[in-house]
């Protein structure tokens, strides 16, 4: 059972779900997220295991009943299970989730599991290895294939794949991903490029689909339905006649979703932001850490800073990136 919401911003949104940034570090260097010579945080400016259950359990008590663990690659954080199995023992938290490359499920998802997560989305842009080395810069598909069986194997149920789509990357396997998932029984989400930070490795212009096309491409093959699931985040769902897989579309550039979000992220170094395409936040860190054991002040910061979430973000291909962080900054 979920608390009272007691977070609400100047728009009357209320805010029930809270995506938290374990680490801005990772094992994969996409080149859609971040440049190949990533700069990390030094760890001392990144919020400990203590720390962020801290900041979860404020969110928790405020209302929240729904936090996605995220990063960086939160795979790389040794704490995970132990802030996992925490968070999943919180009275009023009905869902524990992860976002993760995959590449270490095959070592982590059993533990993960036992602790008590509820869902797992894996991200996933290319079925061709040599592509999928080409995209992730350090990954391998063999062993994020390995880490969805292992996810599998562990008794996860409804695994969700993310793809990104550039186009001329790897557009042309939209069709190919969907099959994957629809054999594998695995939801899917393809999602648009979304211009966060300054990368060199392509122009995000022309890279850019839209998932009107992508729907488009699918909908030759496979005819979609929309369906009436709303996770209140940029998502739109679709359903296929022929299997029990969701099919969703990610589209911050296309559709406007601000009007219902439900959610903001909390950084790796403590910044909770409050829209994904605005700079608007606060410094929860330096709260924690002058008044270690307050959480009734860091309760209220949390419902003040509700009132500067901005009504909705501007992305525009054709200006300089207006968020000058990059996605695994920002908790993706
Ligand atoms: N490392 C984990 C992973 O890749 O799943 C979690 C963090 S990652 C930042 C979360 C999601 O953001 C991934 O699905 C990734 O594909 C997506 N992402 C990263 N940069 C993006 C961008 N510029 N536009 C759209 N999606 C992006
Ligand atoms: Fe790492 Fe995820 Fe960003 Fe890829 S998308 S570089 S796996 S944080």
């Amino acid at each position: 059972m979920s608390a009272a919401i007691l977070l609400r911003d100047g728009f009357g949104r209320q805010i029930n779900y809270l995506r938290l940034s374990v680490t801005d570090r990772c094992n994969f260097r996409c080149v859609y997220c971040m440049p190949e010579k990533m700069r990390f945080l030094p760890r001392a400016q990144v919020l400990s295991a203590e720390e962020l259950l801290c900041v979860g359990s404020a969110f928790v008590d405020l209302g929240v009943n729904k936090i996605r663990l995220t990063g960086g690659e939160p795979l790389v954080n040794p704490r995970l299970p132990w802030l996992v199995e925490k968070f999943a023992a919180l009275p009023g938290l009905d869902q524990v989730t992860l976002t993760t490359n995959g590449d270490r499920l095959g070592i982590y998802a059993k533990s993960l599991k036992a602790a008590g997560l509820d869902r797992i989305n894996i991200s996933l842009d290319s079925l061709k290895p040599e592509r999928f080395a080409e995209l992730t810069r350090t990954g391998s598909l063999r062993r994020v294939l390995e880490g969805i069986a292992a996810a599998q194997r562990a008794g996860f149920k409804r695994l969700k794949i993310n793809a990104v789509i550039l186009r001329g990357r790897n557009d042309d396997e939209v069709l190919e991903l969907l099959r994957f998932a629809r054999h594998e029984a695995l939801d899917i989400t393809f999602i648009e490029e979304m211009p966060l930070g300054h990368i060199n490795e392509h122009d995000r212009k022309f890279c850019f689909i839209s998932s009107e096309e992508i729907k488009a491409a699918i909908s030759t093959e496979f005819p979609l339905i929309p369906t009436l699931e709303n996770s209140g985040g940029p998502a739109r769902y679709y359903r296929m006649d022929d299997s029990p897989i969701s099919v969703g579309f990610i589209s911050p550039h296309s559709n406007n979703f601000c009007g219902t979000c439900n959610r903001v992220r909390v950084t790796a170094e403590g910044r909770l932001l409050l829209c994904l395409g605005n700079e608007h936040s606060l410094d929860l860190r330096q709260i924690l850490r002058e008044s270690p054991n307050a959480p009734d002040l860091l309760k209220s910061k949390i419902q003040n800073a509700m009132s500067f979430k901005p009504e909705s973000h501007h992305f525009d291909l054709n200006e300089a990136p207006q968020i000058v962080r990059f996605m695994n900054m920002t908790g993706g």
